[in-house]
This record gives structure tokens, C-alpha cells and sequence, in this order.
């Protein structure tokens, strides 16, 4: 029989008080949602402070592998754990089925009626799994105490897999939980989850994704969260390729794979690109276009009910991220600006790119709208007296650019 169950672990959900049940069916509509692109039949519901995904149908209409993968893109979760369900038994049962577990999960093959008690004296084999039994009895009125049960149990694993298996309470490399509910759950590993808050627990956020490697990784950090993510991303064709655009894409895809749906702006920034060129001084060229870019996304953000803004900036990464020059950038909108990476270095910025799995497509040469127009000796300690006046240059046509980029935007769907 295939453990066709898993119990599902969740982290600071938990602490919630009151409005833990709230947090509890969010979490279970994102397990759903993340469960509903894998092969297979789930049954996803909470039980006794819980949850749980059941497999439905036969044992081999599902790979654990994939199941497994998809969970562990599921924030909230801390621990994943793939579980034998078994009815409530006697004690004997459990432990017969205890072996059967084993036998499955560790490729061991037990002797069949084994004389109780041979297996204590047994000598173990050099690479003998140590393990412990931990039984949990939240049962109360199952008859059989924790304790009697992990000896039963234990006693049980030594008998069926001679010189295989060696108690170790202090050190084991392998703990086999038991736990005594309405049902019976045997499980040994527990594979951490991604953490975090269920995505849908802390409101919404317009995220300005770039072909970067930063971005995506500032988006799945507020994601993580529990925020909501839309995204805003600006090109300049001709100057910009279809290509550049479908790497966007391709990131929010990947984004959303634990984020959940995101709804990506692309707007056209040329128009708006050439005036700035034309009329500012280059040197502030990538902090003026930078500050139209946080006034048209949180146009966005407004639109699609955004509390606020996300952008992959970190100290003095580039001229633009300077102190002074996150000053000037944040100047220009209303709303809140996270910048979750703020304080990375960008080696940490890539291996987290590399764990969530966005690098590989950050790093393909696509050129990018701030590229193309940027300046060889860039300001780096923009003053905003300086920058506002320098816009002023600007007012004659740029209220209308603004519009009819916001107006002509394409909206994409990325992860439905
Ligand atoms: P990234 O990997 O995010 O592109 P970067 O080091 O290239 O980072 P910048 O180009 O200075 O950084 O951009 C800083 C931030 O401004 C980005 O993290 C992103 O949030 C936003 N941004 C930059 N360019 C764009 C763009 N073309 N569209 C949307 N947002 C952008
Ligand atoms: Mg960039």
C-alpha cells in the first residue's frame, strides 16, 4: 500500500489566535490551487488543527515527487509529510503496520514471523537505520499509553528487520511518528515546506518586474508574505525585443508558481523614454525615468487595488539605488515602496534566484528599457530639488504620455 496521505505542517499560522480558521482556509484554497496542475485527485481539508491532502483513486494515479514539489511551493507550509493512514487498530495492528511502513519507505524486506524478541539481541549491521519511535496519543480514549506503544512498536522493528534497524534515543537518524487520532498516522520524514504566510493573508502589492535577476526575487519574498502580487513592466520597442518581453513573462510565470495568478502590465515606455532623453540632463536619466515608472505603477496598483508598491532594489547596488537616489524614486508615489532585498548583497540576491528557481532565465542577454538609455557618469547622489526642477523640462506633453501609456497597456494573465 503507498502512503496516500499527507499531513501538512503549518508554521506562524498557528500562533494566530482568533482569526487562526481564517488563515487555516486560505491555506487550504492555496493548497488546492497549487495541488489542482499535479497529476492526481486530492482531497485537501482541515481536521483538528490539521491538514491534510488525501490522494483519491488508485496508488499509482500520482507521483509523490510531484505532489511533493508542488507543496513545497505552497507558503505557510513548514513541513511536508507523506503518511501511512491506517483505521484505529490495536496496538499489535499498528505495529504490523509500523513494519509494512518501513519495509516501503526503506527497501527492507522483513522477516516473516519473526519469534518475539529475537530481534533485540540481534548485531546490527555497520549501516543499521538508528531510529526512535515517538507516539503521539491525541486520542485520549485509544487505551494504549504513548510509552507502551513506542516499546510495541520498537520492539516490533527489531524482530522483522534483524541487524537492520538499532534504537537510538538520544541520536537517531530516523524517528518514526505515530499518531493516535480518530485514525491512525505512521510517517518518518519531514520535508520542509517554504515557510511563510498563506498568499491571500496580507493584501495585495504591484510589483515593478524587470528581466532582472532582483525583481522576481523581491516579488517572491513579499509573496511569501502572503501578499498578493500584480506586476508592471516597462519596454521600449523598438529598442526593446519581443523576446526581452517574453522573458518578463516567462519570470512572472515562474514567480507565480508560488505566488499564485499575477496580473502583468506591460507598458510601452518609449515615448516617454525619448522625452526624458531629450530634454533632461543625462546624468539624471535613470532616476527621472525610474520616478515615472513608480507614478505609472502605482496607477496600476490603485486599479488593481494595491496597497502598495514592490521593487528589487538594494543599497548602493547601482548609481540609482544610491541613498539619495531612493529618496528621489520614492518621492514620486504615495504608496508604501517594499524593498525586501534591500539590505542584500547581490550574491545573496542570486542564490536565492537560484533556490526559487528564476535565475537561469533572469541571466539570458535580453536588453532592457534602462540599458539603452542610460548614462555613461550617472548622478549618484541626486539632490530632489535638482531632479523636480529638471522634470519641469518635461511638462509640456508628458501628463498625456502618461496617460496613453497607462491607456495602452496589454494586461497579461501569467499562472491562472
Ligand atoms: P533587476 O534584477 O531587478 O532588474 P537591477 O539591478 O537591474 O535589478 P535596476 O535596473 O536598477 O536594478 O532596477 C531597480 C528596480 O527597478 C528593479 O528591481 C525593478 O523593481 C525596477 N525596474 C527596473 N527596470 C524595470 C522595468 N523595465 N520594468 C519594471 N520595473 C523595472
Ligand atoms: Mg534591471
Amino acid at each position: 500500500m503507498v502512503c496516500k496521505t499527507f499531513l501538512l505542517k503549518y508554521g506562524e499560522i498557528g500562533i494566530k489566535g482568533k482569526n487562526r480558521g481564517q488563515f487555516e482556509d486560505v491555506l487550504v484554497s492555496r493548497i488546492r490551487h497549487a495541488l489542482g496542475s499535479v497529476e492526481g485527485t486530492f482531497d485537501v481539508h482541515k481536521e483538528q488543527g490539521r491538514i491534510y491532502a488525501d490522494v483519491l483513486g488508485d496508488d499509482d494515479s500520482f507521483d509523490p515527487d510531484e505532489v511533493i514539489a508542488a507543496l513545497q511551493k505552497v507558503f505557510g507550509l513548514v513541513g511536508i509529510c507523506q503518511v501511512m493512514k491506517v483505521p484505529l487498530e490495536d496496538a499489535d495492528e499498528i505495529a504490523e503496520d509500523a513494519v509494512r511502513f518501513i519495509a516501503q519507505t526503506y527497501d527492507l524486506t522483513p522477516v516473516e514471523n519473526p519469534e518475539e524478541g529475537s530481534g533485540e539481541n540481534a548485531v546490527p549491521d555497520p549501516d543499521a537505520i538508528t531510529f526512535k519511535v515517538h507516539t503521539r496519543r491525541a486520542n485520549k480514549h485509544y487505551p494504549v499509553p504513548s510509552m507502551e506503544l513506542d516499546a510495541e512498536v520498537g520492539a516490533r522493528l527489531l524482530d522483522a528487520f534483524p541487524g537492520k534497524m538499532k534504537v537510538d534515543v538520544h541520536d537517531p537518524s530516523m524517528m518514526l511518528y505515530i499518531e493516535v487520532r480518530d485514525e491512525v498516522y505512521i510517517y518518518s520524514k519531514i520535508l520542509p515546506g517554504p515557510g511563510g504566510m498563506p498568499v491571500g493573508t496580507n493584501g495585495r502589492a504591484q510589483l515593478l518586474l524587470s528581466g532582472g535577476i532582483d525583481s522576481p526575487v523581491a516579488g517572491w519574498m513579499i509573496a511569501k508574505r502572503g501578499v498578493v502580487l500584480d506586476a508592471t513592466y516597462f519596454h521600449a520597442p523598438p529598442y526593446t525585443s519581443e523576446r526581452a518581453k517574453q522573458k518578463v513573462v516567462d519570470l512572472a510565470k515562474l514567480v507565480s508558481r508560488y505566488s499564485g495568478p499575477i496580473r502583468l502590465h506591460v507598458v510601452n515606455f518609449t515615448q516617454i523614454q525619448l522625452a526624458i532623453y531629450e530634454k533632461c540632463p543625462h546624468d539624471e536619466l535613470t532616476i527621472i525615468m525610474r520616478r515615472y515608472m513608480m507614478r505609472i505603477a502605482e496607477r496600476f496598483a490603485k486599479e488593481d487595488g494595491s496597497q502598495a508598491l514592490v521593487t528589487g532594489e538594494s543599497i548602493g547596488q547601482v548609481a540609482s539605488q544610491t541613498i539619495q537616489s531612493l529618496v528621489c524614486t520614492d518621492d514620486a508615489c504615495t504608496m508604501p515602496v517594499f524593498r525586501p532585498l534591500i539590505g542584500f548583497d547581490k550574491q545573496d540576491i542570486v542564490d536565492l534566484s537560484l533556490k526559487i528557481g528564476t535565475y537561469d532565465t533572469s541571466i539570458q542577454p535580453f536588453e532592457d528599457c534602462c540599458t539603452i538609455f542610460v548614462a555613461k557618469h550617472p548622478v549618484t547622489k541626486p539632490r530632489l530639488e535638482v531632479i523636480q526642477k529638471s522634470e519641469l523640462k518635461l511638462s509640456d506633453g508628458i501628463d498625456e504620455m502618461v496617460e496613453e501609456a497607462v491607456r495602452t497597456a496589454e494586461t497579461i494573465e501569467v499562472g491562472i
